[in-house]
């Protein structure tokens, strides 16, 4: 049975993520909580509108602030998925301790679940880097499946030139690079298997989307291309099983509005508003939607493709 699912999931990663790898200094006021107070609701209401059901990957630390899991409270009653995207978001989690990752993962699950009375099943890496110590941990921690594994080459040589460009003129990214194997990994859901871009019968793994012309399929190729190129994208990726759009809050963030005019001297789509960059997503969305494809939350999809054999 061919399958036909798209989800969109959105990597709830607060201001002070974003400051952090631009090695910027730490957002204050409103700027600071400008993911949870104001792309969540703009990202809110789109999903409402076209009745899609989503998958927020939050972290764990952004949820000892009590609007931020009255926030994710409210998505999980709306009917949206929340994920677990560690306690503190460390762009060098594979290269921790053992007991420290599994901490990680443990105490994210803990606070999900006080805030929405469900334990999370799905697991997004900080910065999508993986290992296969993570992929045991989580396996420990009864993750059902993991969605972090990107093999896009455009994304990983613009990461590796931007850490180096960095290291050039002394300023410090907090974040790490994976091995570049991952890029040998399947686009479509499998079975990680030792090493994780191998298939296996481990945990299964819902890959970020990479079109055939080897482009990121992600939000920040959605908005900053626009309209016309978010549905020419939208276009490549039909024909797969599982169309897996990745997002970002910021994907709905406006740089005026929300006080994030320092940050957007560093980011391209910090530069257009929320309305354009919703106008692209919604755009590829339509022509996925139109090709009929089921959207579901990314739960919902590793159910349908852990009924079937892995192949
Ligand atoms: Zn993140």
């Amino acid at each position: 049975m061919t399958l036909r699912l798209a989800s969109i999931s959105i990597d709830l990663d607060e201001t002070p993520r974003y400051t952090a790898i631009h090695g910027l200094e730490q957002p204050s006021g409103p700027a600071a909580h400008a993911i949870y107070d104001a792309a969540v609701p703009r990202l809110e209401a789109w999903l409402e509108e076209e009745s899609i059901p989503a998958t927020f990957f939050v972290v764990g630390e952004d949820l000892e602030r009590d609007e931020n899991r009255a926030s994710v409270a409210r998505l999980h009653r709306a009917g949206h998925e929340i994920g677990n995207h560690s306690y503190h978001h460390h762009y060098d989690l594979t290269r921790r301790a053992a007991a420290e990752v599994h901490e990680e993962i443990e105490r994210c699950a803990a606070i999900i679940e006080h805030a929405c009375g469900t334990r999370p099943s799905g697991f997004r890496a900080p910065g999508y880097t993986v290992s296969d110590a993570l992929f045991s941990a989580l396996a420990v921690a009864g993750v059902a499946y993991d969605s972090s594994v990107f093999p896009c080459p455009s994304y990983y040589a613009a990461k590796a030139l931007a850490l180096s460009a960095f290291r050039a003129i002394g300023r410090r990214s907090e974040s790490v690079l994976d091995t570049p194997a991952v890029m040998r990994a399947p686009r479509q859901p499998y079975r990680v298997g030792r090493p994780y871009w191998r298939r296996g019968d481990g945990i299964l793994e819902l890959p970020i989307g990479v079109t055939p012309l080897q482009l990121p399929f992600i939000g920040t190729s959605l908005v900053l291309g626009g309209e016309r190129v978010a549905e020419r994208l939208g276009k490549q990726m039909l024909g797969r099983e599982l169309i897996n759009l990745e997002l970002h809050g910021l994907d709905a963030s406006d740089a005026g509005e929300d006080g994030l005019d320092r940050l957007a001297v560093h980011r391209a789509d910090l530069k257009r508003s929320a309305a354009e960059k919703l106008g692209a997503i919604r755009a590829a969305v339509r022509v996925i939607r139109e090709a009929g494809y089921e959207l579901v939350t990314l739960e919902e999809a590793a159910r349908k493709f852990s009924d079937r054999p892995s192949r």
